[in-house]
């Protein structure tokens, strides 16, 4: 059996995989098992914030697997504490909870809001309004916080306690916050999986002025907006807000799993000892790494990252068979004439990666790609969309 029957065979059916086996990679580059070359602007959907084999991600992860590679939290490990600190002293946020992936790195932030809530308020103040459109992970709760029905409906009955507001509409927003007893307002700064759509500033000033009027949370999913993707170090600070609860994975760890969960003044001290925890969260060595990841994400990137997301826009906007862009920094969607999974066809075939969010071509480069290659996948998309 080849890879594709072994995988058929002996994996569990939830991948609708592109029929690709990828075997190495350097950068932006990525060889498939004949030798083929890709420009990868999937980066294994926003997770290769510096691209494949960095060395000087290679370089951290190694040092620390050589030290420990895990203690548990039950004992203290050096590059969990750093990376912790690193992170409140670039957001503002004063404490961290270390899980593994982006699920769980929002099952912490319903937690917290609710016990927040239950502390200060009583049980009873435990619903989260959370968009329609809007994707919070495949655990039973984090789907619950999720506002599509089509990933729900095969199993219900999920966590109960979630409503879900329209985007952009603050009167359905004013009037869920009247009707339900609320202790947080839960969203992602632009939807990713649901396609690539930023949140208006309108919007978000008003979910913070109506949480801070009505003593209700803000939880920022920045799970794929996060660690520099946007433009920002985290999409919130491009909106100039500071929410009580932020949550990130993907790109974090570079490659590694690895979620945080950052917690606000409001909300630094509800957690208590054994009301949460996780045997592999803050790993030593997905840690090690995401130290690396983050020093490097500098004013100098975040330059870089809003320069090329403002030369795909540019070179795309009016190109033939584009009907709008939509996103921020390197995090971008296409609406194609064409079917979009036509267009990733073409450019599979021409030597670049790039996914699908609904019905959109989705661009999300390493942070550090290349300009020449940047051109050269775009040239390639372009001609994917006119054809
Ligand atoms: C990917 C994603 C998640 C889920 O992350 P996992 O690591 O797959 O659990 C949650 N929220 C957003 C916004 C995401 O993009």
């Amino acid at each position: 059996m080849n890879i594709f029957e072994k995988d058929s065979e002996f994996i569990a059916n939830t991948y609708a995989r592109f029929p690709l086996a990828l075997v190495s990679g350097k950068g932006s580059l990525v060889y498939d098992e004949n030798g083929k070359e890709y420009i990868d602007l999937s980066t294994g959907i926003a997770v290769n914030t510096f691209g494949i084999a960095d060395e000087s991600w290679i370089k951290a992860i190694t040092k620390q697997l050589g030290a420990i590679q895990h203690a548990s939290n039950l004992y203290y490990t050096e590059p969990c504490t750093e990376l912790a600190e690193l992170l409140c002293e670039r957001t503002g946020l004063k404490k961290v909870f270390f899980s593994n992936s982006g699920a769980e790195a929002n099952e912490c932030a319903i937690k917290t809001a609710r016990k927040y809530a239950c502390d200060k308020k009583g049980k009873d103040y435990n619903v989260i309004i959370t968009l329609k459109n809007s994707f919070h992970g495949r655990t039973i709760t984090t789907l619950a916080a999720t506002g599509q029905d089509v990933f729900h409906n095969d199993f219900l009955p999920l966590t109960d306690g979630f409503v879900y507001c329209e985007a952009g509409n603050i009167k359905e927003l004013e009037s869920l916050v009247a009707n339900n007893k609320v202790c947080a307002i839960m969203f992602e700064c632009v939807q990713g999986e649901g396609g690539v759509l930023p949140l208006s500033k309108e919007f978000v000033n008003a979910i913070f002025d109506i949480a801070n009027k009505n003593d209700i949370l803000t939880i920022c999913d920045e799970v794929q907006t996060g660690n520099g993707r946007t433009g920002a170090l985290y999409g919130f600070m491009k909106y100039g807000v500071l929410p009580d609860i932020v949550s990130t994975a993907k790109g974090l760890g570079g490659g590694l799993p690895l979620g945080a969960t950052m917690l606000g003044e409001k909300v630094k001290d509800v957690l208590t000892p054994s009301s949460h925890g996780s045997t592999f969260g803050g790993n030593p060595v997905a840690c090690a790494g995401a130290v690396d990841i983050l020093k490097r994400i500098d004013e100098n990137l975040l330059l870089q990252v809003n320069k090329k997301s403002q030369f795909i826009v540019d070179s795309l906007k009016n190109a033939s068979g584009v009907k709008s862009v939509s996103g921020m920094g390197l995090m971008l969607g296409i609406e194609t004439e064409k079917d979009a999974s036509e267009v990733i066809k073409y450019c599979m075939d021409n030597g670049v990666l790039v996914i699908k969010a609904k019905n959109k071509v989705r661009l999300l480069p390493a942070l550090n790609i290349p300009q020449e290659l940047l051109e050269k996948a775009v040239d390639v998309i372009k001609k994917g969309c006119a054809l």
